[in-house]
């Protein structure tokens, strides 16, 4: 019997992280690739995640540098912030890297539609604004996740992380919905360039899966910062006033909170409504998301995801390293098994913070009594000197048989530029006598990671 002849070796749905680099991949083994977009090529991370706020995160924190720079002699006078020059700054770039992703796929021969598409069958897609129908030996869906918005009476009222980079005026008054990485991102944003900011989470834990010391921590500095916390405070319900604010009342609380702009940051759902995946008979899991197996396979043996639509560990580096092992193994004859252990990661809040391996529950309920926690609670140099009484935290979790380290956390300024070096050692199995045996370089705030005694 003659071979089925495909229009494509593979077609890929979702231009962000994971669906260009697999693109990418799949074209430099020699696959004839394509790729549809329905909103900018770059996906979440580049165009409305990860790089825009940390640009913004950057430029609201210089508010913390020219404060402090009195005490380091500098005299600036007329200080003002302009939130649309920053704000259109950073979509300035990212334009520029919309076009450098796109560049990477032309300059790999990968096709590119930007519209829509859905599956119409094992190996069949659908493109929607001019109605094609393309077929492919292997498809990846690679469509990422979704702001999810609670439903409440008013939420139209409301914007998400889509829209937030985007806004008009800065808001003089933010209320956030939810306590995770984006709303404690956020809320430090709004709260450096001076807005007032209150955080508002259904339950009482914040940034859940971090070290609750680390969290703690965060929870007091930002506080006298002047954000403002409710916590077991569900949304009931945001009504728009006669002056264009809003009144957001919540549940069990006698007055509402009035503000300038509400953002809900409630966890991200995988993108799947409408993908068509019933056509191939994928039965999709109770977060609507793909499941698959180990290599990224779903139950159909033609289609594949990665990333944040597989819900599984929903960071950039994840759908990269996913997506490129698909290429791999595709097209490239190369077998790769992804690790997901010691994975570190980092909340950029105000101050940030970072871990990698088990915090210290974790590791309490894993090895029972036999854990050493060893810790560094510490005033950095240049906040002692700038007159900021804010204290850094570091933790190190050690298995007390063997000396292993199971997990750093830590917070203060940089913590996660330090942290991605110290996730080597944790990654590698190191002792704590090898961090003991290290030199300190002095004066740094790193130095701590050696000298925890
Ligand atoms: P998170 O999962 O970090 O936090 C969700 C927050 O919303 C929690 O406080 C949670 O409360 C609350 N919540 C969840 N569901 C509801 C609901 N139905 N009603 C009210 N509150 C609810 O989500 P984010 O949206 O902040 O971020 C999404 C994902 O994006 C993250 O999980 C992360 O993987 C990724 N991300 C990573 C970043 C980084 O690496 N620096 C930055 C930004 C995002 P509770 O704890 O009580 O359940």
């Amino acid at each position: 019997m003659a071979e089925q002849v495909f229009d494509y070796d593979l077609f890929v749905i979702g231009a962000g992280s994971g669906g260009v680099r697999a693109s990418r991949i799949a074209a430099s083994h020699g696959a004839r690739v394509a790729v549809a977009e329905e909103y900018r090529i770059g996906g979440t991370c580049v165009i409305r995640g990860c790089v825009p706020k940390k640009l913004l995160v950057y430029g609201s924190h210089f508010a913390e540098e020219l404060q402090d720079a009195a005490n380091y002699g500098w005299t600036v006078e007329k200080m003002h912030f302009d939130w649309p020059t920053l704000r259109d700054a950073v979509l300035r770039d990212v334009d520029r890297l919309n076009a450098a992703y796109t560049t990477t796929l032309e300059n790999n021969k990968v096709e590119r539609f930007l519209e829509r598409a859905t599956i119409a069958g094992p190996n069949a897609v659908r493109l929607a604004g001019s109605g094609r129908e393309v077929t492919a030996r292997h498809i990846l869906v690679a469509t990422g996740a979704w702001p999810v918005m609670p439903d409440f009476p008013g939420n139209e009222h409301c914007i998400t992380s889509n829209e937030v980079f985007h806004l008009e005026q800065l808001p003089r008054r933010v209320v956030i919905g939810g306590a995770g990485y984006i709303a404690l991102e956020f809320a430090g944003i709004f709260n450096a360039l001076g807005c007032h900011v209150t955080v508002v989470n259904r339950s009482e834990t914040l940034l859940r899966g971090y070290d609750e010391s680390l969290r703690d921590r965060l929870l007091q500095i930002t506080m006298a910062r002047g954000i403002e916390y409710k916590f077991n405070a569900p949304f009931e319900r945001v009504e728009q006033r006669a002056d264009g604010a809003f009144d957001v009342v919540l549940k069990g609380q006698p007055d509402p909170l009035c503000a300038d702009a509400v953002l809900i940051a409630t966890g991200r759902r995988p993108n799947t409504d409408g993908l068509g995946l019933e056509n191939a008979g994928i039965t999709l899991g109770a977060r609507g998301e793909i499941p698959v197996d180990a290599n990224g396979q779903t139950s159909c043996p033609s289609i594949h995801a990665v990333g944040d639509v597989t819900d599984r560990v929903q960071l950039t580096p994840i759908a990269i390293r996913e997506g490129h092992a698909l290429a791999d193994r595709l097209f490239g004859g190369r077998q790769t098994t992804l690790d997901y252990d010691c994975i570190p990661s980092a909340v950029f809040s105000q101050p940030p913070l970072a871990g990698v391996g088990l915090t210290e529950a974790q590791a309490r309920e894993a090895f029972g009594g036999n854990v050493k926690v060893y810790s560094s609670d510490f005033r950095p140099m240049k906040n002692i000197f700038a007159h900021r009484p804010e204290r850094g935290l570091y933790k190190m979790i050690v298995d007390a048989a063997t000396d292993r380290v199971l997990g750093i956390h830590m917070i203060g300024p940089e913590a996660p530029e330090i942290l991605q070096a110290a996730a080597i050692a944790v990654k590698a199995g190191l002792t704590k006598a090898d961090f003991d045996a290290t030199v300190a370089l002095h004066p740094s705030m790193a130095e701590e990671l050696v000298l925890m005694r």
